[in-house]
């Protein structure tokens, strides 16, 4: 019989206890609570494990633009988020020398307005959103290990002050970050596909010197290579200001944060006009650890959602919006199919290319972006055709409303570099040089969204070399059982309750009933 179905029954053996679940969930921020709720609204008993107490700062800016909030909105946290007191910013605006954009936001779910809410404040209240769904999140519970069983995840092993425990569920979900435990223990750790940032981060919060006066929008400013935004945060009247750097500026910013950031202020007056003066400004916070990746995200029994199976450069301001969307997708298709394996693992396959077709256009304009150049006259050009409307247009490729390539599309290339050749004083021979250069990277990005199939590894033109994840956490541990005497028993079925012998390396259970046969 198996009792996978039945709720979660502890039982405690030579001091570990195993429980089951339907689904195990590492990490409880954006895609592990997005992936939650729906699980639990239909009724799945879900874990949720996450080794911080919250609430609790990560290294994050988190401008979610409409279509991002619509997520919070979904999964029920919304209306708590804007007891805070947060400005609500229904406008993009671009300041690059004397090119000025100013756009609407197209509205998502009748939400026209992006949001910028810390990460400690905000992420506690997806923690509260998914318990008030009924899903079972731990904080302080570090996961070590996935438990396996003839080549399928079934669970975790983790360790919390306690001691060590153990879960077994028929999906295991790794939203547990750009460091993913679980990525590593499905052997999943190093992408597929990848790409070197040449921008750092730089940010810090300030008492906006415009006050509750200042405007609700988010403010991008160019100058000189260096891109900075300046965002209206929680409560209103607090500014969140990000200098997306190059890359080789950080170690300047972490010697002599205060210099370096006074230098990035005064290499672009607007700015400093905009900013300076600011009072009350907490530490500069910085990282140039920003490769984007792809790695496989689905295998029998597991998934990696959010970024620990994809991250792209922040400057598209995506991530939070895109680990909220497809863990929610997630969690519904799960929620669908739990109860037969071979239709689950057909739905996180389903699940994991629809992820790559939706996200696959921000990657590459992420990884255009992520060259920290002055901004050359034919971009310059480019932009211009967004210029004197509120039309969203470039907002529309942070909102994605539409896809990069059909708003910045070959009619308004062709119109930008007929604006750029006849501009006054352009290096025409420079314009063409660079349209050359350019040509590569918009036929690649746009092959590989309508040709290249799932999990493509040809490279694109788009993507550096050099990029790096660092290392995994640990070998993975099925290789450590590979490598163990251990001979492997199996067991016809899985009873989770009278737990049939698994034989896999990672479970307490079988270790204990193996040392009982003896
Ligand atoms: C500098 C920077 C700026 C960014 N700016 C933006 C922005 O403006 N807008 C935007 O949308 N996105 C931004 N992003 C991206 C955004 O931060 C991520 O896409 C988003 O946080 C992903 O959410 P997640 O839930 O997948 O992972 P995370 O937010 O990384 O959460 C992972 C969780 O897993 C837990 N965990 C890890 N390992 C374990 C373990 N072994 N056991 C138990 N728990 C574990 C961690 O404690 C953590 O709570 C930025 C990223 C960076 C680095």
């Amino acid at each position: 019989m198996n009792n996978l179905n039945s709720p979660a029954v502890p039982k405690v053996n030579s001091g570990v206890a195993v429980e089951t679940v339907d689904v195990v969930i590492v990490g409880a921020r954006c895609a592990g609570t997005a992936a939650a709720v729906p699980l639990a609204r239909a009724g799945r008993a879900v874990v949720v494990l996450d080794k911080t107490r919250f609430p609790a700062d990560t290294m994050s800016t988190h401008v979610l633009v409409p279509n991002g909030v619509q997520e919070l909105q979904q999964m029920g946290a919304l209306r708590n988020i804007l007891a805070l007191g947060p400005t609500k910013s229904k406008y993009l605006t671009l300041k690059d020398g004397d090119l000025e954009i100013r756009e609407r936001f197209k509205p998502f779910a009748g939400i026209d307005y992006g949001l910028c809410i810390p990460r400690d404040q905000q992420d506690v209240l997806l923690v509260e959103a998914a318990r008030d769904a009924g899903a079972d999140v731990r904080e302080r519970c570090s996961v070590e290990q996935v438990v396996w069983r003839d080549g399928r995840a079934v669970g975790v092993r983790y360790r919390t002050k306690e001691g060590e425990f153990e879960i077994h569920a028929k999906l295991v979900i790794g939203a547990d970050g750009r460091k993913s435990r679980v990525a590593a223990e499905v052997d999943a750790w190093t992408p597929y596909r990848a790409s070197k940032n040449g921008r750092g981060f730089a940010f810090r919060y300030l008492d906006d010197p415009m006050g509750e006066d200042a405007p609700s929008e988010f403010q991008i400013y160019r100058a000189n290579g260096n891109q900075a935004l300046v965002l209206p945060s929680c409560p209103a009247g607090r500014t969140l200001v990000v200098h997306m750097c190059p890359a080789e500026d950080i170690a300047a910013h972490r010697a002599d944060p205060e210099g370096s950031w006074q230098a990035k202020l005064d290499q672009d007056p607007a700015l400093r006009r905009r900013v300076g003066g600011a009072t009350n400004m907490s530490k500069v916070r910085s990282t140039d650890d920003l490769s984007a990746y792809y790695r496989k995200s689905s295998g029998p029994g597991w998934a990696l959602a959010g970024d620990a199976g994809h991250f792209k450069d922040p400057v598209t301001g995506n991530g939070m919006r895109d680990a909220l969307k497809f863990g929610r997708l997630l969690g519904e298709a799960a929620a669908a199919t739990i109860d037969d394996p071979d239709a689950l693992d057909a739905a996180l396959r389903a699940w994991e290319r629809a992820r790559d077709k939706d996200t696959i256009s921000t990657y590459h304009w992420g990884n255009r972006e992520s060259r920290p150049e002055p901004t050359s006259p034919l971009v310059r050009a480019v932009l211009r055709t967004f210029a004197g409307s509120e039309e969203p247009n470039l907002s529309d490729t942070f909102n994605r409303a539409r896809s990069v390539e059909s708003i910045i599309n070959p009619t308004r290339l062709a119109r930008g570099l007929a604006r750029a050749l006849t501009t006054s004083g352009v290096d025409r021979r420079a314009v063409l040089r660079e349209v050359w250069g350019e040509l590569p990277m918009e036929i690649s990005a746009r092959r590989h969204r309508l040709l290249d199939g799932f999990r493509s590894t040809r490279p694109t033109a788009t993507e550096r070399s050099g990029w790096s994840v660092g290392s995994a956490p640990r070998p993975p541990s099925w290789r450590a059982a590979a490598n163990a005497d251990a001979p492997a028993v199996k067991q016809p079925e899985f009873d989770a309750l009278s737990h049939g012998m698994h034989g896999v390396s990672g479970c307490v259970e079988c270790r204990r009933l193996s040392e009982l046969q003896l």
